[in-house]
């Protein structure tokens, strides 16, 4: 049986007003949070990787994900029954600059459905095909950057990071011309389909245009439509079919967006994840990661390091800053909520609480990945604020560096050896092990004493201590250099590599025997090339 039995449910569109305009032409969208739109057809859709346990949650079976049709509708070239395709309608700050209306470009939403496991998923085509909202671009999306949205999406799900998810990756067997480093060589390449599912694709954006535009209708059935769908627990019931949307309920919700949003950086700081594009339209309602592009995963330890090369001059995304511009962001909303609610003073103490809840949550991190819970604060922070410093000075592996420590059985090192003898169980971290001598041999041996010592006051057995730090601290992320071999084999036509990386990614925090050199020290090569180390916006 190769079917779709969903259950549409079409909140979005059903909540909130719509443009009139049936016409598939690019505008200005004034009083609407949306546009009618189908995607393009396109000359040979094919399924190239797909998520079992998105499926699964869809309650699409496996018969149905190998049939043609399957390949059809996630490419946008056939659509089912009772689904409302649309683009949504957001504006947004982009490197910190107002930038207006902007959209979905070429992200086209399918329609919504209650799933077998009672919750709620959109499905969303992107890349297929010009909308409304597309200004100068064609809607199109290529195969590297659609292989990667499709595998960190599921990456980051499996290491407990909230995300969009990612169902299916089809190409749409037409060609796509991208100038791929911006620099006057554009050159054609595949178009891809990946069909990303979440609750809501709602962004910071959706609520700062209408407020630009003194659109305060709109503003506030944005707003309802969030709370009421999403956020239910806030609403002050003031009768059992019309719990109202109270100005308390608004300073609620967006505390809570204000929390999801700092505990979200605390996650990708945790794991070592640059997003790369942090702009508002890039920011979900809902605390989830969203939008895939030029994002990187930290190698060696540098919070200066930005993967995005249209960042480069000013470096806004770098790793580092992460934190801060969740705040930045966070205030932009508060601010598009302000022509809302009169009460300036409890968003403004929101936008303040951000800090604090980041500060909070990255501690609290940091003590789970040195295995430190138990150790007394005070020295538990001294030990993290002294390794924070270190690890920049020399490149050191930040994925392999915290592995290691947790795998140290701290009561049978020997203090009592000489400095390079010491750090020998960490040397496998370094990609210049040679540059460990003098001063900066000295201080890291002197911060390792420390933390042997203030690792054996938390009484742990070496197994006890080894789980609970492999549980934060993965084993196997999609390193820069791994997205890029499986794109490179994508593009000749060789495919495996990409359920490959999927089937490893799903366990990050096991050791997995035999697939240790997913999990090694970037290779040498991989240090300069485009795609590994560097990406444009271009995608
Ligand atoms: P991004 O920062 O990549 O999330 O995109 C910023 C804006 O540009 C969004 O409104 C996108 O929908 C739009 N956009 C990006 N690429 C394209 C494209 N190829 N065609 C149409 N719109 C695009
Ligand atoms: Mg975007």
């Amino acid at each position: 049986m190769t079917g779709f039995d969903f259950t549409t449910d079409h909140w979005y569109v059903n909540d909130v007003p719509g443009d009139p305009e049936q016409r598939n032409v690019r505008r200005q969208v004034n009083g609407a949070g949306w546009s009618p739109v189908e995607p393009t057809a396109t000359a040979g859709p094919t399924l190239i990787a797909h998520s079992l346990e998105v499926a699964e949650q869809l309650g699409i079976n496996e018969d149905t994900v190998a049939s043609d049709r399957f390949a059809r509708v996630f490419s946008g070239n056939e659509l089912i029954d009772g689904m409302q395709p649309h683009a949504m309608n957001y504006g947004g700050h982009q490197f910190g600059n107002w930038a207006g209306q902007l959209g979905d470009g070429r992200a086209i939403a399918l329609g919504e459905i209650a799933t077998p496991d009672d919750g709620h998923a959109v499905l969303q085509l992107k890349g297929a095909g010009p909308t409304p909202y597309s200004r100068g671009a064609d809607g199109r999306a290529v195969l590297r950057s659609s292989v990667r949205e499709f595998l960190c999406s599921e990456a980051m799900h499996h290491l407990g990071v909230p995300t969009t998810r990612a169902l299916s990756l089809t190409l749409t067997g037409d060609d796509v011309m991208r100038d791929m480093l911006y620099d006057g060589h554009p050159a054609n390449e595949q178009g891809a389909v990946v069909c990303r599912v979440a609750p809501s694709f709602v962004r910071f954006g959706h609520f700062e245009l209408p407020a630009s535009r003194g659109e305060i209708d709109l503003l506030r059935s944005l707003v309802e439509h969030t709370i009421r769908r999403h956020f239910p627990h806030l609403l002050t019931a003031d009768g059992p079919d019309n719990p109202s949307v109270t100005d308390e309920a608004i300073v609620a919700w967006f505390q809570e967006v204000s929390n999801r949003t700092a505990d979200l950086m605390v996650d990708w700081m945790r794991v070592g994840f640059v997003h790369g594009v942090m702009n508002t339209d890039n920011l979900s309602i809902l605390g989830l990661t969203i939008d895939y592009g030029p994002y990187g995963w930290l190698e060696d330890f540098d919070p200066g390091w930005t993967p995005n090369t249209t960042d480069a001059g000013g470096k806004r995304y770098r790793y580092g800053n992460q934190p801060q511009i969740g705040h930045w962001n966070v205030s932009r909303l508060g601010g598009a909520l302000h022509s809302l609610t009169q009460d300036a003073e409890s968003l403004q103490a929101i936008v303040d609480s951000y800090s604090e809840r980041f500060a909070q949550g990255w501690d609290r991190a940091l003590a789970d990945k040195l295995g430190l819970v138990d150790a007394n604060v005070v020295r538990r922070r001294e030990v993290a604020a002294e390794l924070l410093d270190l690890l920049p000075l020399t490149e050191t592996d930040m994925t392999i560096f915290f592995r290691t420590l947790g795998d140290i059985e701290v009561d049978e090192v020997d203090l009592t050896v000489d400095d390079t003898t010491l750090i020998e169980p960490l040397i496998g971290s370094y990609y210049a092990p040679a540059e460990l001598t003098g001063e900066l041999l000295e201080r890291t041996a002197t911060w390792f004493r420390s933390y042997i010592e203030l690792s054996r006051t938390t009484h742990q057995t070496a197994d006890a201590r080894r789980s609970r730090m492999h549980a934060v601290n993965p084993k196997y992320v999609l390193r820069n250099y791994l997205a890029q071999l499986a794109i490179d084999k994508a593009e000749a036509g060789g495919y495996d590599m990409i359920p490959e990386l999927l089937d490893l990614l799903r366990h990050p925090y096991d050791e997995q025997p035999g697939r240790e050199e997913y999990a090694t020290l970037r290779p040498d090569w991989a240090r300069t090339r485009v795609g590994c180390s560097m990406l444009s916006c271009s995608s």
